[in-house]
């Protein structure tokens, strides 16, 4: 359909506007599908997006989505299909943990023993065993979440994380810098996945689970993957501009 034969009276402007969207969210997806190894997996980012339109990204064939905050995700995976993989992105409070352990497949930003601590609770409690990444402190932004090396360390040494029985640690998650400078990206990201051999090698050797590395979003994604990306979180490049 083409713009230019279109009136543009506020009925047909909502049906052309909504047609586009429609179409672009799928083409984007696959497009996207198509440049990524085939190893690195792929989380479509779809915070703030109605479920319709992540309907459009669904009857693509995809499967596996990211969003960021408890509640969103709640409600739609109430309202679509129950084959879909909800993997939480976001910060997560410990006091929320329970709304999402029925149904969530991969917790990303695991950044303390007290909330791993109550996943493993709420994962036993609905007799599941819920995976987990760890997340790194890798951008200098003060405002990104996220522990250092020292602090993994002493939660992986702890008692408590030992006597853990309902939750698998799958690998490790950081986000870069938000910046153009792709030297400073590919140091981060980098970082990150020396941190992952680190502890592969020190606590995680005889545990083929631990093979995560979820790094790189819209802008940076190309260089996440040459740095050792497994598991990209893409959005915006997706689904448009979050509003
Ligand atoms: C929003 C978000 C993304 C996706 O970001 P885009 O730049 O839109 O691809 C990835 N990871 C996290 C943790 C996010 O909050």
């Amino acid at each position: 359909m083409k713009a230019d034969v279109l009136q543009f009276t506020p009925d047909n402007f909502i049906i052309f506007t909504s047609n586009r969207i429609k179409m672009d969210v799928g083409k984007n997806l696959l497009k996207l599908k198509n440049r990524l190894p085939e190893n690195v997996k792929l989380v479509a980012v779809s915070k703030t997006k109605p479920v319709e339109i992540i309907m459009e990204a669904y009857n693509t064939g995809h499967r596996i989505f990211g969003e960021n905050k408890v509640q969103d995700m709640t409600a739609k995976y109430e309202k679509l299909p129950k084959d879909i993989q909800w993997h939480f992105i976001g910060h997560l409070q410990t006091n929320k943990v329970r709304f999402i352990a029925p149904f969530v497949t991969l917790i990303h930003a695991v950044d303390s023993l007290k909330l791993l601590m109550n996943i493993n609770k709420e994962a036993e409690k609905n007799n599941r065993i819920i995976p987990c990444l760890m997340q790194f402190h890798i951008a200098t932004e003060s405002t990104k979440f996220g522990m250092d090396l020292e602090e993994a360390k002493q939660l992986l040494e702890s008692e408590e994380y030992r006597q853990m029985k309902n939750i698998r640690l799958a690998g490790v998650m950081g986000m870069a810098t938000f910046t153009d400078d792709i030297n400073q990206q590919k140091q981060e990201f980098g970082m990150l996945k020396n941190i992952f051999d680190v502890l592969k090698s020190n606590y995680f050797a005889g545990s083929p689970g631990f093979i995560e590395i979820s790094m790189g979003m819209s802008d940076d994604w190309q260089v996440a993957i040459e740095q050792g990306s497994t598991m990209v979180r893409i959005g915006s490049s997706i689904f448009g501009a979050w509003n």
